[in-house]
């Protein structure tokens, strides 16, 4: 169905407010005024959603979580960012693979089943997009996927937000 991308970021992050409190993670959410709605799947958009935004607040102490939207040469790019602990270089690579977790031991406190990355690629490129990561130890991480927009799946004539920002 066509959905609205501010509207789905906007209920991961009340689903996750209470955590977020809790580990005092500030949480800003950054997105353009004018947005078309978008065809997706939204169930499993929301759970690539669900999964990076779970991740930057595990992989968090205190800190701040950003979540952009922009659209740059017809790709809609929605961009999770933490100050978490990050991920060594060495591990970068191998993220998307399934199972693969950075680090038993710190892993495993934190539960999961280091599926969600992999899970997280396959339902993007389903999409026809890309997902990316950086990071940096100790400094944070961003993951940023986008979804081609296009005649085909963009909403015509509709301005999203409704003039609200
Ligand atoms: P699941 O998502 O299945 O519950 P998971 O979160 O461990 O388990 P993934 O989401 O696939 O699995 O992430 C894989 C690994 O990448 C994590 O175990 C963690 O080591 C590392 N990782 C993912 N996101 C972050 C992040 N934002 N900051 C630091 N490390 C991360
Ligand atoms: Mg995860």
């Amino acid at each position: 169905s066509y959905v609205s991308i501010k509207e789905m970021i906007e209920d991961v992050v009340d689903r996750f407010s209470f955590k977020c409190k809790q580990k005092s993670i500030d949480v800003s959410v950054k997105i353009p005024k004018y947005l078309p709605k978008i065809l997706v799947d939204r169930d499993k958009i929301d759970q690539v959603l669900d999964n990076l935004f779970s991740n930057a607040i595990k992989y968090s102490e205190k800190g701040k979580i950003t979540v952009s939207v922009r659209l740059e040469q017809e790709k809609l790019y929605v961009e999770v960012a933490d100050t978490g602990i990050g991920i060594p270089k060495k591990h970068l690579s191998r993220l998307f693979e399934r199972f693969y977790r950075v680090d038993k031991a710190r892993s495993r406190e934190m539960g999961g089943t280091g599926l969600g990355l992999s899970i997280a690629k396959e339902i993007v490129k389903a999409h026809h997009g890309e997902i990316f990561i950086e990071s940096e130890i100790n400094k944070g991480t961003k993951i940023a996927f986008y979804i081609p927009m296009s005649e085909r799946n963009v909403k015509k004539g509709m301005a999203i937000n409704e003039g609200k920002s």
